[in-house]
């Protein structure tokens, strides 16, 4: 239990730091050294990656350990436990049990001991050396005891050694953690200056979440949509959203080797995210999800699932089961906006308000889940300045993730019957451009941009045919942007 409420608190304070991109590829980086050292010295894993990230905080966050210390005394439960240790200290009970981590690892107890310290005695220390430090003079206090004690017998020499390995190892890692925020701060200058990038792509927040390149693999799980079930439907759906998406006569496995097969002979990567793509993939009792979701993430090499849905097609049952998987892999929830505007929404059929949008939001947030919106910019009657109020609503939501499209009419919808009747202006290349970056300067940078242009099936489209030339969008994107000399969050406030 005491073990549990610690690992919330932690895991809170991890989620509330502000964490910058290279700092979370060096947290994911030392929370995946420590539970190695862990797994191999078979340490209780969920202690040790409580630990892990406990001793994370502290080499990145070196200022924040009385806020961590802090955060853990506020708590009733842990100061019970803590006090309970300090007694331990006092009756030098704790020592006869360091001794013991001693033998079994020294690293991992080098961290036990560092973060038992600052539960213990927050006010106590005031850096991060001073800690370090005194855990140098306690180890080699004691294995000056165990020198005179145990001199003869083998296991002290198999001790010595492995005390010196840790110091030397100990000292190679903290030099290499230095050097390589170093490295990543001039990294960070030098992209700045010569990166055609001036937003967060996709891309790069998977490189440094997983360490290279993951694909997402586009499923069709066969769901339905209730907004279509209703009779309804959105303007602009072609109920086969995912063109790129398996064939949902196979079923999930067989689509999703198919496309790794052909993914293995473009790209080299062996991690992949599933991808629950086509129409409404919570539409369906929880039992039935649990049984497709679990179904493609226990294949190997995969490494998360991203789920698009919509923000009334989540039940609380669901949602309970959500928060679940989301502590076994990386999860994403794809939510379809579109627009803020309630007359757009009407308009489009969306069949939800924006009310209920953001209370889905606000639950999936609760749980720590993340979540990705899709918007569309050129929808009829809206704005740039409407376009632009739709990022900005979404900024203060703090969602994880956006996909922008361009409105695009597409064969046998209900769009392209009004399209033809009534005919309405569709943003030229330049006027997307040109909305595109300026909502790019009003997202927070922290925002992972999942898609910047739409990818029609040429067969398809009826219009804009400019959408067919995407990476001629996404360059002329890249230019506009250098040419204003801005970026994604420049006008964040
Ligand atoms: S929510 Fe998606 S699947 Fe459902 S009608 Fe709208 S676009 Fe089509």
């Amino acid at each position: 239990m005491v073990k549990k409420e610690l690992k919330k608190t932690i895991q809170d304070l991890l989620e509330q730091t502000p964490w910058s991109r290279n700092e979370q590829y060096l947290r994911n980086e030392l929370i995946g050294r420590s539970m190695k050292i862990a797994i191999q010295n078979q340490d209780d894993e969920n202690e040790a990656y409580l630990f892990a990230c406990l001793y994370t905080l502290l080499l990145l966050k070196k200022t924040d350990q009385n806020t961590i210390a802090c955060e853990i005394q506020k708590n009733s439960v842990l100061k019970k436990q803590a006090d309970k240790i300090k007694k331990m200290v006092n009756d030098k009970k704790l020592f006869t049990k360091l001794e013991k981590d001693m033998m079994l690892g020294i690293h991992f107890s080098s961290m036990k001991t560092i973060s038992t310290q600052i539960i213990l005695t927050h006010n106590q220390f005031k850096n991060i050396k001073e800690i370090k430090e005194k855990i140098k003079n306690y180890t080699t206090t004691l294995l000056q005891n165990f020198q005179n004690e145990f001199q003869e017998k083998p296991e002290y020499q198999n001790l010595k050694n492995e005390f010196e390995e840790w110091q030397k190892d100990d000292l190679e890692f903290e030099n290499r953690i230095n050097k390589l925020l170093k490295d990543l701060k001039e990294e960070d200058k030098v992209q700045e200056k010569k990166s055609s990038k001036r937003y967060y792509t996709l891309d790069e927040y998977y490189k440094k979440t997983f360490h290279q390149k993951v694909f997402k693999v586009s499923l069709n799980a066969g769901f339905s949509c209730p907004n279509i079930q209703n009779g309804h439907g959105c303007i602009f759906c072609s109920n086969q959203s995912g063109d790129f998406a398996g064939d949902k006569k196979d079923d999930l496995i067989t689509q999703f080797n198919t496309i790794k097969k052909k993914m293995e002979k473009k790209w080299q990567t062996n991690q992949y995210i599933a991808y629950f793509q086509v129409a409404t993939n919570t539409y369906a009792p929880t039992k039935v999800l649990k049984e497709k979701y679990e179904s493609v993430l226990s294949l190997p090499n995969v490494v998360g699932i991203d789920i698009a849905t919509r923000s009334d097609a989540i039940t609380e049952e669901t949602l309970d089961y959500l928060e679940e998987l989301n502590k076994k892999t990386h999860l994403t929830i794809e939510l379809g906006l579109q627009s803020i505007h309630e007359k757009t929404l009407q308009f489009i059929h969306r069949g939800h308000t924006l009310k209920n949008f953001e209370e889905m939001v606000l639950k999936l947030k609760k749980r720590k889940i993340r979540v990705v919106v899709h918007i569309i910019n050129g929808l009829p009657n809206e704005t740039k300045e409407m376009m632009i109020e739709t990022v900005k609503y979404l900024n203060d939501l703090q969602i994880d993730g956006i996909k922008i499209h361009m409105l695009s009419v597409i064969k046998n919808t209900p769009l392209e019957t009004y399209y033809q009747k009534k005919p309405f202006h569709l943003l030229t290349k330049e006027e997307y451009i040109d909305i595109v970056c300026s909502q790019l300067e009003y997202l927070n940078p922290q925002i992972v941009i999942h898609r910047i242009t739409g990818d029609p099936n040429k067969n398809e489209l009826i219009a804009p045919k400019w959408l067919l030339k995407k990476f001629v969008v996404l360059n002329d994107i890249d230019k506009e942007l250098k040419k204003r000399n801005t970026y994604q969050g420049k006008l964040v406030r």
